[in-house]
């Protein structure tokens, strides 16, 4: 069972207060999808996951966090924007527009999972265009994460290393920022890792099959069931396999 709580939030760029359901109990039946989209319960309470003030548009996880832009991107078409394509539903909508604050803050690790769940509310609306789209662009941050720690991992293996400078550098401080998502640097090797099997489901399903078995071929995961996971994506791309599969088929 599902057990939701009702409170009024208040903006934090325009101080509207809006109301915001807390998800305090879920249920989870069955096993999540191979793009990790639970089951129901849970899979039907991914519209609270993101708000959007009624008053100035700002969408967020929760509405009083900080809005870390200024408010005038609130207005932008790159924010706004949606060319000609709107989304058939305002969950998609708000999930993209969550995702485009993240980009514009570098923060790809989140920006990937809001253009999920926009994928995710764009299958269950029915709208080809921006699942196919929200995936597409959830590819694109991981590949921008992806560089992003490339890039750090580089300049803190140089041989003038230096932290105190390293954290001064954008490259640093983006560092940082992706660091603050996990617990411990083991837990942001596996969280990374657990994105790039995400990303093998979505290539897949989009039908880039040829991509998947190039990449995922010869994987070499420290955990046994992501490579077996690995596995089973390359199998079914061999098969031309768009279908969805969940983790219990990977387990049978
Ligand atoms: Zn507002």
């Amino acid at each position: 069972m599902t057990t939701i709580i009702k409170h009024q939030v208040k903006c934090a760029v325009c101080g509207h207060e809006n109301e915001e359901s807390v998800v305090t109990s879920t249920n989870r039946k069955g096993y999540m999808d191979l793009d990790t989209r639970p089951p129901e319960m849970e899979r039907s309470t991914i519209c609270y996951r993101v708000w959007e003030c009624e008053e100035c548009g700002y969408v967020a996880e929760h509405l009083s966090d900080p809005f870390p832009l200024p408010a005038a991107f609130l207005q932008s078409g790159q924010y706004l924007g949606f060319g000609g394509q709107v989304p058939i539903c305002g969950l998609t909508a708000k999930f993209i527009k969550k995702a485009r604050i993240e980009c514009e803050m570098k923060d790809y690790y989140i920006a990937f999972s809001d253009y999920l769940g926009a994928a995710w509310a764009a299958d269950d609306s029915r709208d080809d265009y921006w699942q196919k789209e929200s995936r597409g662009l959830a590819v694109l941050a991981y590949e921008e994460l992806t560089k992003q720690v490339a890039t750090a991992e580089n300049a803190m293996g140089a041989d003038d290393y230096n932290l105190d400078g390293f954290l001064q550098t954008e490259t640093g401080r983006l560092f940082i920022q992706i660091l603050g998502h996990f617990s411990s640097p083991e837990e942001r090797v596996d969280g990374i890792e657990s994105l790039s099997l995400i990303v093998a489901d979505i290539l897949r399903r989009q039908g880039h099959f040829d991509i998947v078995i190039r990449d995922y071929s010869n994987s070499n995961y420290k955990n046994d069931f992501s490579n077996k996971i690995a596995g089973f994506q390359v199998e079914k791309a061999k098969q031309r396999d768009q279908g969805r599969y969940t983790i219990g088929d990977i387990e049978a």
